[in-house]
Parts: structure tokens; sequence; C-alpha cells
């Protein structure tokens, strides 16, 4: 353990950490230096327990050696090359892959470097897909309240959080929001999908109506609200959204980058909820978060309108440096490999009701107002302190990591998302945690 400490520099300062309070961090850091299957190693020696898979993208676990092993081997061969007139194989195999696991007419991919990139791209591509049929005057995009669509400017526009905007300027114009779908006060603790809300989606029609159909592109949406505080669809909500996008030939994105490769028990949330959009946005478990990649998976129609338009639009302008990087391609393969192999997926079904059941049982505990889950995804809501910046869920944080278990929280709302190779005494290991500490806030 003498190497893991002396592994730690003196000075912190120079590294700006993102969506982390420095001046607090830095006081009193947490550091990791290690990492295996469910656990990781901290600078102080301890064994810290996973529950969130590293920011919900570990799904496989750590240091799966399939997937370690495959980005070797490939560092070896190919260390890289470019998209852009270029190619390499695994590339365009990982491409198939995907096609072949994603719903519907899915089967065309786009890649990025980040889920914040594949919302770019999505976003561009439904604006542009509108131009190449003629429909230039579509150019409008809506979002969600509460909703998050990573860091850049599309994101934060198109996003719904609000102290990830507030800071950045006027940001996209000709942006709209729906209402989000949070209702404590009727849905709380609800098992399953929550039963209020569907007609929430009507105000599509409104927002439709007001400019005039011909002038949106698209909507995007998460399917479940991830980082907002995994917040659940209402029943038939995304089917209403699917209805009324399809009548005014409005694109329907998933930003699925929390939701896809087997976080709720299927390959999308898509399959999950039985609503097919028109675009998917990934990152994350694409290569079980070894190497960044992310992949926007576009229908036929709109891959094929770029392919029949205009000359001009068959070479789209919009691209990275590292789009289908030769090693994030071999992890993305070898990850997939592995979801399948070992059914991972189906396994995250199969331990959902056990998960629930554990969740559920903090329910009564001090401050405990609402608890949400689906597959092996959950979220503990605590009771805001009054006229007090200080918030329950992250005292409860750094109470669990201290007792050896990883949450995360966004305001009063901790969130849980293991590895999907979680073990049930794992579970119960991590919310005995919880409960512990739940018991010991103020
Ligand atoms: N979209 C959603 C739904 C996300 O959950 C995230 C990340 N949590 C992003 C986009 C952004 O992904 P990244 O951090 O890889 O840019």
């Amino acid at each position: 353990m003498n190497v893991a400490t002396s592994a730690v520099p003196n000075d912190l300062n120079a590294f700006w950490m993102p969506f982390t309070s420095n001046r607090q961090f830095k006081k009193s850091p947490r550091m990791f230096v290690a990492a295996d299957g469910m656990y990781y190693t901290t600078s102080d020696g301890r064994q810290v327990l996973d529950g969130t898979a590293g920011l919900w993208c570990v799904n496989a676990g750590h240091k799966q050696p399939k997937i370690v092993e495959a980005v070797k081997n490939q560092i070896e061969e190919l260390d890289y090359a470019p998209a852009f007139q270029m190619g390499h194989p695994k590339a365009f195999e990982l491409a198939n892959r995907l096609a072949d696991l994603a719903p519907g007419d899915l089967n065309h991919v786009f890649y990025t470097n980040s889920g914040s990139e594949s919302v770019e791209t999505a976003l561009k591509l439904a604006i542009a897909y509108h131009r190449a049929k003629g429909q230039g005057t579509r150019t409008r995009l809506i979002g969600r309240e509460r909703g998050y669509h990573g860091v850049n400017f599309g994101g934060i526009s198109v996003g719904g959080i609000v102290n990830n905007r507030r800071h950045f300027g006027s940001l996209l114009t000709g942006v709209d929001h729906l209402p989000h779908t949070h209702l404590p006060e009727k849905n709380a603790f609800s098992k399953g999908l929550p039963e209020h809300g569907a007609d929430l989606a009507d105000d599509l029609e409104r927002i439709v109506a007001l400019h005039g159909p011909e002038t949106v592109a698209a909507v995007i949406v998460e399917p479940m609200a991830g980082s907002t505080g995994v917040l659940l669809p209402p029943k038939g909500y995304l089917q209403r959204l699917r209805d009324i996008t399809r009548k005014h030939g409005i694109l329907l994105i998933f930003d699925e980058v929390i939701t896809a490769f087997g976080r709720l028990g299927a390959p999308f949330g898509a399959d999950y909820f039985g609503v097919v959009p028109d675009m998917i946005t990934t990152a994350k478990g694409l290569t079980n978060g070894i190497i960044p990649m992310g992949a926007v998976l576009v229908s036929d129609e709109i891959h094929d309108a770029f392919m029949n338009g205009p000359d001009y639009m068959i070479e789209l302008f919009h691209g990275y440096t590292y789009s289908g990087n030769p090693m994030a391609a071999a992890a993305g393969l070898a990850s997939l490999d592995v979801y399948k192999e070992q059914q991972l997926f189906e396994r995250a079904a199969e331990l959902a009701p056990y998960w629930q059941d554990a969740l559920f049982s903090l329910k009564g505990l001090p401050h405990v107002t609402d608890i949400r889950c689906a597959g092996l995804i959950g979220a503990v809501e605590l009771e805001p302190i009054a006229n007090e910046p200080t918030r329950r869920a992250f005292s409860a944080f750094l109470k669990a990591y201290d007792k050896g278990s990883l949450i995360r929280t966004t305001g009063d709302i901790i969130a849980m998302s293991p590895p999907l190779i979680i073990e049930k005494h794992e579970i119960d290991q991590l919310i005995d945690t919880l409960g512990d500490v739940l018991k010991e806030i103020d």
C-alpha cells in the first residue's frame, strides 16, 4: 500500500476538476489508485465497493480481462488511424455489431468520443437531415426540463439542469423545453413505471402549434433521465412523444448515454420501454468506460436522406480526429463480446427484483421521501434542508465513501448504478451501508 500512498502528489492545484467543489476536494482528497471487478482501491489502501460503475459506465466491472487484453493487443497492432477518407476494419466491424444490437432500423453509426459529442452530432444530423429532404425551415430543437445532454453548447441548450446552463450566456436560439416528469406528490415510491404524468407529453402539441411543425427539427429526451436523479418515464409517456413527433414529421432522439448497454436489463432503453426513436446517442458502456468513445445510432431513413440527397450533403462536414479510434473500437468490440458471453443484460434483468427489494428496504428511514428504480439503477431522494445550501445527500456520499461504498449525488438525490456483475451479497453491502449512513445524518 506504500506504493499507492506515495503515488498521490503533494500539489493538487493544477488539475481543475470538473463537476467538483475543488476547494472541498483538495482539503480532503479522495483518490483511487487501482480497480478490479466491483472494487476500487483508494490511495490509503482501502477497498471501496463501486456502487456507480464509475460514472455509470463500467457495466462489465473494472479491469475486465478480455477488454484489457483487446486494448493491449490493438495498441501493438495499429495505434491510430484517421476516419476521414480512410478506415480500419474494427471501426466497421463495431458499427455492424451495434447496428445488429440496435432496435428498429437504426442501422448506421456515427462515432464520437463522448456522450456530449454524441448529443451535438445527433442535433446537427437532425437539422441537416431536414435540409437534405428540402425542409430547411426545420431548425428548432425541443428538450426537457431537468434533462442532461452533456456539457457542450447544444447539449446545455436542450438540457434542462439550471446550474449547467445559467453561467454560459444565451445558448442556442430556437429551443423549447417540455415539462419534466418528476411528480413526487403523485408518484413517490412507485414500483415499475410511475402511473401519473403521461399527459405531460401532450405539451409537445402546444409547443409545435406555437411555432408551426414546419419549423421543428427534433425532440431529444433521455428515455429515463439519469443525471437529474433517475426519473422514470410515466406509463405511456414515451409512446405519446413518439406518436406526436411522427404525426408532425419531427425526429425523436433518445439520449441513452446511461441507459444503453444493459443498465435497464435490455440492450437499450428503447427496448426496455418498447419505443423506437429515430436516433440513439450512446457513450459510456459502449467501451465499458475503458477508452473514451461515443456513437450515434441513426435510422435508415435519416442515413439514406443524406446518401440520396444533394451532392453537397453526401460528404458530411462533421466528425472528430478520434472518430472510430482503433483502441476504442477494439474496446467496444470486446465489451460487446463480454456483455454477450456473460449475459450481463439478462443478468441485470434477473437481479432487478432483488435490487428493487433492497432499495425499498430503505423506505421509512429518516429523510427518505422517494425511492425509484429500474434494471440495475436506483435513486433515493431525501428531504431538502430548508434555507441551507448543505445537502444531506452529499453528506451521505462522504460517509458512505468512508464506510467503503461509492454512491453518487445530485442535489438531494442519491443515485446508484453498480456494474452489472454485482452479486447479491454486494447489493446487500451497498444498501446496508446506505441504510447505516441515512440513520447517521441529521
Ligand atoms: N447524455 C447523458 C444522458 C448523460 O448521462 C451524459 C453523461 N452522464 C452525457 C450525455 C454526457 O456524456 P459525457 O460526459 O461522456 O460527455
